[in-house]
Order: structure tokens, then sequence, then C-alpha cells
């Protein structure tokens, strides 16, 4: 059987594990992930735990308190009925937003030692004030984990009250209030919506806009066949489109602002910085995909 390539996540959870990474910019940090997987083998992450009191926190590996780990864990699990499907730790500002060969190494060997199908790992990353985290999907007797997307539920895990008010002397969270998620690999903003996530009266709160940000995201592509374009959320809510290159290095940055389609799209490029806004843009009622490619042609350096 194939790794999934996707992971359902409830919005809580996110913002959870995005506090834990920004709480330990400069040092590994890490911990668990609980919930179940679904028959086709998708992990759903219904409640996430951050380090307990003596994790041991190194700038290039992490382990957790397993004296914490294992009360948590035996309640959750007994209690709760949730199951202990994955784990997840901070790269930080190593530059590696996916699994070293010694954390690949070590989930192999747990999923043997403990006879699972199934494993997700999750690798978070951070500057000081933002955060992303990529997941990726094991499954046994394979010698490959497949990189997913993130199907996110746009609300609170309905574990995550009930579990904090249960190990209210237990449990320990993270200083940091604010979750900031950036560069995230969303699954279901294009293809379903997740209208909740948007501000007042942003234009993709019409869900027909999903389509024309579709349509604007493939244009985009077609133009840098050779790298990686797509979709991402930043700390405002805003939609982004983004070209990567080979090293994940953003060259190109789409903003679609509060006012869009009204107000033009920003485009950055990495080597010419923001090309002159506005000039050039005509939005059409019910043709912006089209309007927006005539700009970008317009702009494309
Ligand atoms: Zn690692």
């Amino acid at each position: 059987m194939k790794p999934a390539d996707t992971v359902l996540v409830y919005q809580s959870e996110l913002d959870y594990l995005s506090r834990c990474i920004l709480d330990y910019p400069h040092i590994e940090t890490g911990g668990q992930l609980f919930g179940y997987w679904t028959s086709a083998g998708v992990p759903v992450v219904l409640y996430a735990i951050g380090p307990g009191d003596n994790a041991n926190h190194q700038p290039t590996f992490f382990n957790q308190d397993l004296d914490y780990l294992e009360t948590v864990g035996e309640i959750l699990v007994h209690e709760f009925g949730l199951q202990h499907i994955g784990e997840w730790h901070s790269h930080h500002q190593l530059g590696l937003a996916y699994p070293s060969g010694h954390d690949a190494h070590t989930i192999y060997d747990n999923m043997l030692r403990h006879n699972l199908r199934w494993f997700l790992l999750c690798i978070g990353n951070c500057t000081n004030t933002t955060s992303t985290i990529n997941a990726f999907n094991f499954v046994e007797s394979t010698s490959c984990y497949q990189e997913s997307q993130w199907e996110v539920l746009p609300m609170e895990s309905p574990f995550r009250k009930v579990i904090d008010r249960r190990l209210k002397r237990i449990l320990r969270h993270p200083y940091t209030k604010t979750p900031v998620l950036v560069g995230m690999k969303y699954k279901s903003m294009v293809v379903q919506g997740v209208k909740q996530q948007y501000p007042k009266g942003y234009w993709m709160n019409d869900k027909s806009n999903n389509k024309v940000l579709k349509t604007m995201l493939d244009f985009v592509q077609e133009q840098h066949d050779d790298m990686d374009c797509n979709v991402s959320l930043d700390e405002n809510r805003l939609v982004h489109i983004l070209v990567k290159n080979e090293e994940e290095a953003i060259t190109t940055d789409i903003l679609f602002p509060m006012g869009f389609p009204e107000r033009s799209p920003l485009i950055t490029y990495e080597t010419e910085g923001l090309c002159a806004s506005g000039l050039g843009w005509q939005p059409i009622e019910g043709e912006t995909e089209q309007s927006f490619i005539e700009y970008y042609k317009l702009h494309r350096l």
C-alpha cells in the first residue's frame, strides 16, 4: 500500500504546533500526535502535544520527556480512545524542511519494533517570527515516505478542550500565544475552499473564486514549468501564489491583497523587488483570471 498524500488536521492542532515551534526558534523541540487512521491510510490529527519539562532540546536533535509522554499517552489512548499516530519535531532554522536520514531511519526502526503499519512524521521550521510545518507519511515495508498536503478542518478539534481540562495538572502548553503559519502546503484551500479562514470581505470568501484561483495557479505554473508553484496563506490569511526554485527559495511572490480584484495583485520578484504595482491592471467583472493573465504577462521578467 502506498502512503497517503494528505493529512487531515483540525486548525486548532496546527495552531498549537506553530506556537510550540515558535517557543524554540534556535533549537529543536517536538512532541507527539494523536488521532486515528482512515481505512485509506490517511492520518487524522485530533490532538497534539509538545515537549514535557524533562525533554532534551539540542540544536540538531530532540528527545521527548518519556515520563510525560507515557502519562499523557496512557490517558489519551485509554480514556479518549485515540491512537498515537505520529510525532513532530522542529528543525527550527536549520534549513531542512524534510526528515533527515537519521529521522527516517528512526521511524522505520520504531515501526518495525512496534509492528506499526503507518506512521506520520511532521517537521517544523521557523524564523524568529513565523513557522511552517510539513507532513510525511510512512508505510510499513516501503522504503520511501510520502510528503503530504494538509487538509484542514477549519475549527477547533472536538478533543482539544476536554483533554486540556482532564489533564490540566499534567499538560505543558507553549508560552507563545499566537500561531503564525506561513508557506503551508494546503490541499483543501484550492480544492474545496475553507471559508472561515479568510478575512471578512476578502474575495476568496466567494466559493466560486476557488476556480479562479486554480486557473491563475495553473497559468503561473505553465509559465514556470521548471519550478514549483503553490498557493499559500500568510499570517493575515491572505492568499499568495509562490514560485519556488529547486532550493525551495521563493523567486516570485504574487499576493492577492484585500480589495482584490479591484486592487491589483502585488507581484514581488526575488531579484527585482516589487514590480510596478497596479500599472496596467484592468479588472473586468467576471473575468478576473483573464485580467490576471494579461497583467502577469505584462510584468513577467
Ligand atoms: Zn529531525
